[in-house]
């Protein structure tokens, strides 16, 4: 479809801050579009259809993923929840970048949906700093660290299957690049 390349897949290890640079990268550019996703799980007090989640059955939840309209999808506390297809293509038809922050298993699925969309791999500066931030979590005990760092391992070996890489030194700096790297694959002016 047109504009894919305005579609921006922000990955990488757990405990890399992708969350937090991606955060901060909307403080600082609100008109980055955020896509709302479908969950098959209850509307807390205060949450809104189609402003927090778009709330659905189980049945619902699989019907959308048999009609291939969930880019991605994944499984907490027994609910689904899943990027829809429609709110992607929503902002890409308006001209609008959109971010989608993702775990590494995710990446394939959305290249094979959006060819054209650009996938961003966010790098520890070192393993030793990631294992310094998995452990910065504080509370877990040494074994759970261990399975954590050895999943973080494997997640990292990844990295060559995405287009790009950026490694995230400092949560604001990174934003910042990322930002730069956006307008520079979309063709956006900054
Ligand atoms: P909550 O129930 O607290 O709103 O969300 C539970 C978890 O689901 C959070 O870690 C949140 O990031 C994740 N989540 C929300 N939407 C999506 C989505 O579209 N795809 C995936 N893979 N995870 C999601």
């Amino acid at each position: 479809m047109e504009h894919e390349n305005y579609l921006f897949v922000v990955s990488g290890p757990s405990g890399v801050g992708k969350d937090s640079v991606v955060k901060k990268l909307r403080e600082d550019h609100p008109e980055i579009a955020k896509t709302v996703s479908a969950t098959t799980r209850a509307p807390r007090p205060g949450e809104q259809e189609g402003v927090d989640y778009y709330y659905c059955t189980q049945e619902k939840f699989q019907q959308l993923l048999a009609e291939d309209q969930i880019v991605e999808h994944n499984c907490y506390n027994q609910n689904y929840y899943g990027t829809l297809r429609s709110e992607v293509n929503r902002h890409l038809d308006a001209g609008r970048l959109v971010v989608l922050v993702i775990d590494v298993h995710g990446a394939a699925n959305i290249k094979r949906m959006y060819p054209g969309s650009n996938t961003i791999f966010l790098l520890p500066p070192s393993t030793e700093e990631l294992e310094r931030r998995l452990r910065g979590r504080g509370t877990e005990d040494e074994a759970s660290v261990e399975r954590r760092l050895r999943e973080a391992r494997s997640e990292l070996a990844l990295k060559d299957t995405y287009d790009q890489q950026l490694v995230n030194n400092e949560v604001d700096s990174c934003a910042s690049q990322l930002y730069q790297m956006m307008c520079r694959l979309s063709g956006k002016a900054e």
